[in-house]
């Protein structure tokens, strides 16, 4: 393969000379980043980008993201400074590459119940469906070269492909890719089951072929009579993994599987289509519920066709497939299509799933490309994050959420008892603003009760209510309630255990000149000690004031006061 293939499939759809020599300079960056690397399989790098390149012209994408798809390995792999690929390509192919790299650290972790906001996190993190487009052709090539690596991480990668990058690109439409991410998937989850189905469909989709063939010059004869002439007529086999899928249905049954060789037939107009399925009932008798009119009623992912299975010559029973030209494209790239037709009217549908009908809301009005492109950006998750546990678990947040908010959505207990939070392995403070990605771990402190400063970050109305709920139930609290002059305050600091944390404590009382009336030290809870520390303090301000300060010193982690 070479860059020549990515550009012939470029010119195909554009003949701007400027692109075409955008995409040939990235590919020369490329080459030399790569240069003397090889694929696990032995096979220089290069193929791997030249690979997604490719993928990403057949899907007619624009110059930008072709170009971001030739380079998307050699920031995290080569150390090319991402500045670098700014200055010589611009902000826009810096923040695909960017965008890929992030989204290319997110694993799956087998917590079942947690993939579908893995898949909300991956596109959250994601930010322009660009970037979702380059890494759903990433893992594809990846899928392909996935025998030479160990078999472990085989089958990790292989879930990962099944349980996120597929499902992804089936809600964005792009059946196509969906259906060869699932069967390259498929091999490596159920390596017997994949021979099973490769042992026996040969034979019936031989024989499912040799008879469209004979049936379709009779076909178009009959369209002819009805004055219908289509622009084709193709057959193709199922995809294995949702054929191995049908099959469990049927007992296994491959008779019961009527669309294992699907004949599809594209007409011109909407009119048309409905045109080819009345010749086709006038031919054959329809199997009874098995009409469905997804162009009345398009699936949820935007899917647009008209099916009907019918007792069809010698009672074989056949689906035929009907639809539009541009209604296959669609079918086949989804949301990528719509780069290729500039002047698409879609329109989206009622009863489109939540996030994928925000997705597609740009599709709806945009009409020229420029717009097309500007409105890419994913910001309906703009004002969410998602971070995981350390077990995996994916946890969906507002934006600008703290460790604290994270331990209430984890477990109210969780939270009353938090202390301090791990953020990606290291120690983060409880007001810290977490990011999509972040593993966060929380600290916590049995028989802590949550403090009233908390309220001034937490961003969950959850973690308000639970801190509320807490601090009225426990002693007055300064920020609750001004002290009285000159009255004995006892200051509890709950601390991780160093060398040193004592006197710093103590210092920064005396630096504000404040007498310490008594120290204590608690150091039941092992890992966190409590210092209590009685003074008196010259007014509110002052113990403010301290404790800011004390709150700064390293390995400070919670304080609250009482009188
Ligand atoms: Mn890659």
């Amino acid at each position: 393969m070479s860059i020549d293939a990515i550009i012939k499939e470029f010119n195909k759809y554009n003949q701007s000379e400027n692109e075409a020599n955008l995409i040939r300079r990235a590919f020369e960056l490329a080459r030399t980043a790569h240069e003397g690397q090889k694929r696990k399989g032995g096979e220089p790098y290069i193929t791997h980008p030249l690979s997604v390149g490719l993928t990403l012209a057949k899907m007619r994408l624009d110059a930008a993201t072709i170009a971001a798809g030739l380079l998307h390995d050699t920031v995290e792999d080569c150390g090319v400074p991402l500045s670098e690929i700014e200055k010589k390509f611009g902000t826009d192919i810096a923040f695909l590459v960017d965008g890929v790299t992030k989204v290319g650290h997110i694993r799956y972790r087998g917590a079942e119940k947690q993939i579908e906001n893995l898949r909300k996190m991956f596109l959250a993190m994601a930010r322009d469906i660009r970037v979702v487009l380059i890494k759903l052709a990433d893992r594809h090539h990846n899928m392909q070269t996935l025998d030479a690596l160990p078999p472990d991480k085989r089958r990790r990668i292989a879930l990962e492909t099944a349980e996120i990058y597929a499902p992804i690109a089936h809600r964005l439409g792009i059946g196509e890719l969906r259906g060869q991410l699932e069967d390259l998937a498929f091999k490596h989850i159920h390596p017997k089951e994949y021979e099973w189905v490769l042992k026996n469909i040969g034979e019936k989709y031989q024989e499912r072929e040799d008879y469209l063939k004979k049936l379709i010059p009779f076909l178009i004869s009959e369209l002819n009579r009805d004055g219908i002439e289509p622009i084709e007529i193709q057959y193709r086999a199922k995809h294995y993994y949702s054929l191995y899928k049908k099959l469990l249905k049927y007992d296994m049954n491959f008779d019961r599987i009527y669309d294992l060789a699907a004949c599809r037939i594209l007409v011109p107009s909407v009119e048309k289509c409905y045109g080819v399925l009345g010749t086709i009932h006038r031919l054959w008798k329809p199997l009874p519920g098995m009409i469905k009119d997804y162009i009345a009623m398009p699936k949820p992912n935007g899917y647009k066709s008209l099916h009907t299975t019918v007792f069809c010559v010698n009672g074989k029973i056949m689906e035929f497939q009907i639809r539009t030209p541009e209604m296959h494209q669609e079918n086949e790239y989804g949301i990528a299509a719509h780069f290729a037709y500039k002047e698409n009217t879609a329109k989206p549908n009622a009863e489109e799933l939540t996030w994928v009908k925000q997705l597609r809301e740009w599709q709806k009005e945009s009409q020229n490309p420029d717009e097309v492109l500007e409105n890419l950006k994913i910001d309906f998750f703009k004002r969410r994050i998602f971070v995981l546990t350390p077990r995996g678990e994916v946890m969906d947040l507002p934006e600008e959420s703290t460790p604290v908010d994270f331990a209430y959505q984890v477990h109210s207990e969780l939270g009353d008892q938090c202390v301090g939070a791990k953020v990606n392995n290291k120690i983060a403070p409880l007001d810290y603003k977490l990011k999509s990605g972040d593993i966060v771990e929380i600290l916590t402190q049995k028989n802590k009760k949550p403090s009233a400063s908390w309220l001034e970050f937490v961003k969950t109305s959850e973690a308000r209510k639970k801190i509320k709920n807490a601090v009225n139930k426990k002693e007055r609290n300064i920020s609750v309630e001004p002290q009285k002059k000159n009255q004995p305050i006892e200051l509890k600091i709950t601390t991780q255990d160093r060398v040193g944390l004592l006197k710093d404590i103590t210092k920064a009382v005396a630096s504000f000149k404040i007498n310490i009336l008594n120290v204590n030290m608690d150091n039941k809870s092992g890992a966190f000690p409590i210092i209590a520390v009685s003074i008196v303090p010259k007014d509110k301000a002052q113990l403010e004031r301290l404790i800011v300060k004390i709150k700064q010193i390293k390995g400070v982690l919670e304080i609250s006061s009482k009188a």
